[in-house]
């Protein structure tokens, strides 16, 4: 017998007939490593090759695809200096025009001889054209339908390697490993969501006769990623609920003068998140509850009231933030905050350095030190509490699973308290973090002042400048936020040096700071308190100040380059204005020659004020792992199913894994091996992305 038969799942991909050791890097690229991998690569989209029209056939007005040679292609500019790609599709019926505006990226991309699939809206201008047409470069023997049938997939674009590449290796690799692949779903749930079974499902994903299959198959896929993701999540609940607890009893005896003392009174939806935690903190088992609520909501003083409670019941409190700056001006608001009721926070960071250090540490060690500030410093081994009941973590997305566990580790199983800075929808924060219980303030305190969005041209400059002077000759502050802190010459990007200059000679009569994560944290922390005590007046920064700053007199913002941002981080940094009850300003800078979907973007975002909107919507476009941070949490990546499109099959997928979870914990049922051994496997692709 051949060698190449012996392929088998988990060998590497390079020993596909094919593919080779080159190959295999391309593929890399694209996350396949393996013959699995490879197999369960789901094409980017379809062409139905039934179709497919004759250039003669294509009708003015009408959608059409067509399959043609390119005979010409051109880069130039118009007259109002547009970039304009120009090229001449011919097939064996006649020709049409291609046009692209704007994508210099296509510069080189097309030379005569090419064959290239072409889909859009046929237009005139002198003779019949596609303008900004989608396109797929195919191979020459991918022109004629073939036997298969006539819907072809487009697999994810690799440099180095071919969509027909793609194709071929895949027909040998399920060729030779489909006895192999095993059902990872039982019967039961295979029927009750109707779905294909895996390898009927894999064959119909890469070799479709019609695209009613390829919607099978991607349905089943779909299932599968969200069945497991949340399947991992029951398991972490289930693990989480079943140790046992602190049962704190709310005696009031802080709380009731905190509240008192407060310069303003709760919200209702404060309130309603504090009854929800102390109820969580009064079970004996741990809580582990996740607080959202848009930027400004007050979040803070509901943890506080948290922090509260463990110290009435004679435990200790941490309250963990991302960065220093973050947990300097923890410090700074909540010493005076605590004052008149006799609790004095301790803050321990990376700076705080010698005796100061080994004097905290004792103090934290003996118990004297009942709330405790700071940022991961206190994961660090030498740190050991006298008695830990309560951790929150402040603005958790910068924060890992693998902190989460050290922490906890330091108490007997502490209450945990997670303070969100992205809020996403009830629906999504339930099924990305369906391990925590959830409480979200919805209304933001009364009487702040409306934050107005606007998007400007650089050409606009003077007079955003001179708007901007005259909020701060009434004594309001300004934050002006670049993408870059060094200039470059090849990014064409504004930076933090270029943009001080031209501040400071734009506003002589107003005293500037610099501050960016290039600066030492001691020097940071001065000038932000320089910032936050007025002495200066405006605040030139990289997105250091994204989170959680609090500055009330601040209220203009000018952001360059905003699409360099997601919108959740947009957002974030519009948060530090509008915190005061005056209107305030966040003016967007963009060049014209942004493409249209990132104008649209940067659009949607002038228009919306909405955290939770915000976030879905990026979500929706880079994913949640980019926007939550997918290696901090540890979190399975989502990347075939849409958290939108798919909300149903993403629903249906979480109540059948929370019920299966509760109806066989541990997974010993005979029909529930695979999903063992597939749950297995995730945990310990978990375990390297956490390690690596
Ligand atoms: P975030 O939810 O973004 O963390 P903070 O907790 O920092 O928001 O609160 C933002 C500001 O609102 C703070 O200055 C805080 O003192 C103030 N604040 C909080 N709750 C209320 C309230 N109920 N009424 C008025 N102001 C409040
Ligand atoms: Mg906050």
């Amino acid at each position: 017998m051949n060698k190449k038969t012996f392929l088998r799942l988990d060998s590497p991909v390079q020993y596909v007939k094919g593919i080779g050791p080159r190959r295999a890097g391309y593929l890399e690229k694209i996350g396949v490593q393996t013959v699995q991998d490879l197999i369960r690569l789901v094409p980017r989209r379809y062409v139905d090759y039934s179709t497919v029209s004759k250039i003669r056939d294509i009708r003015l007005d009408q959608e059409a695809s067509v399959i043609g040679k390119i005979q010409l292609a051109e880069a130039r500019r118009t007259r109002n200096r547009v970039s304009l790609i120009n090229a001449v599709l011919h097939d064996s019926t006649g020709s049409i025009v291609l046009k692209w505006f704007n994508r210099p990226d296509l510069k080189h991309k097309f030379k005569p001889g090419d064959w290239l699939l072409v889909s859009g809206k046929v237009t005139f201008y002198q003779r019949p054209q596609f303008v900004n047409p989608l396109y797929e470069m195919i191979a020459e023997q991918e022109t004629v339908q073939n036997k298969q049938g006539s819907v072809i997939p487009i697999y994810p674009l690799t440099e180095g390697l071919s969509n027909w590449n793609i194709r071929r290796a895949v027909r040998t690799a399920l060729g030779q490993c489909r006895e192999e692949i095993i059902e990872t779903l039982p019967r039961s749930l295979i029927d009750k969501n109707g779905l294909l079974p895996l390898d009927r499902a894999l064959q119909c994903l890469h070799f479709p006769v019609s695209t009613e299959e390829t919607a099978a198959a991607r349905n089943r896929l779909v299932y599968d990623e969200f069945f497991f993701f949340e399947l991992t999540l029951a398991r972490r609940k289930a693990q989480l609920q079943n140790r046992p607890g602190i049962t704190f009893r709310a005696t009031g005896a802080l709380t009731k003068r905190f509240v008192e003392q407060l310069p303003f009174t709760l919200t209702h939806s404060q309130t309603d998140a504090i009854e929800k935690i102390v109820s969580d903190m009064a079970r004996p088992q741990p809580m582990n509850r996740l607080l959202q609520g848009d930027v400004g909501s007050g979040k803070t003083v509901v943890a506080l009231y948290a922090i509260l409670v463990a110290l009435e019941n004679d435990y200790q409190a941490v309250l963990m933030a991302p960065t220093e700056i973050l947990a300097e001006q923890h410090s700074i608001v909540l010493r005076e905050m605590l004052a008149r009721i006799g609790v004095e926070p301790y803050l321990l960071t990376g700076s705080v350095k010698g005796k100061e250090h080994a004097a905290i540490v004792a103090k934290i060690a003996s118990g004297e030190a009942r709330l405790v500030l700071g940022t991961h410093a206190l994961l660090e081994q030498e740190i050991i509490f006298h008695r830990l009941g309560l951790v929150t973590v402040d603005e958790q997305h910068r924060f890992g699973v693998m902190q989460r566990a050290a922490l906890v580790s330091k108490g007997i199983n502490p209450d945990f308290l997670v303070i969100s800075a992205t809020p996403i929808p009830r629906t999504l924060a339930l099924t990305l973090y369906g391990d925590l219980d959830l409480s979200i303030i919805k209304e933001k305190p009364p009487q702040r002042g409306e934050v107005v969005t606007k998007i400007v041209g650089e050409k606009d400059r003077a007079s955003t400048y001179g708007f901007i002077r005259s909020i701060l000759a009434r004594g309001h502050q300004a934050f002006i936020i670049c993408p870059i802190i060094e200039r470059s010459e090849t990014m064409e990007l504004r930076s933090v040096e270029e943009v001080t200059d031209e501040i400071c000679a734009a506003f002589p009569e107003f005293k500037v700071g610099v501050i960016h994560g290039r600066l030492d944290t001691a020097s940071r922390i001065e000038i932000m308190n320089g910032y936050r005590l007025g002495k200066t007046s405006i605040l030139v920064a990289t997105t250091v100040i994204e989170v959680g700053v609090d500055i009330p007199n601040a209220t203009v913002m000018l952001i360059f380059h905003p699409e360099r941002f997601g919108l959740a981080q947009l957002h974030q940094l519009r948060g530090r204005i509008g915190r005061g009850d005056q209107r305030s300003y966040c003016f967007l800078v963009v060049n014209r020659y942004l493409q249209p979907e990132t104008y649209e973007r940067i659009s949607f975002f002038e228009k919306n004020n909405d955290g939770f909107a915000l976030a879905q919507k990026d979500i929706r476009l880079r994913g949640p792992g980019e926007v939550l941070g997918k290696r901090q949490h540890g979190l399975p990546d989502i990347a075939i199913g849409d958290l939108e499109y798919d909300r149903e099959l993403l629903d249906r997928a979480r109540d059948d894994a929370f019920a299966l979870m509760e109806e066989d914990p541990s997974m010993n049922r005979p029909e529930h091996a695979a999903i063992r051994l597939q749950l297995d496997n995730l945990a310990h692709r978990a375990e390297l992305l956490r390690i690596g």
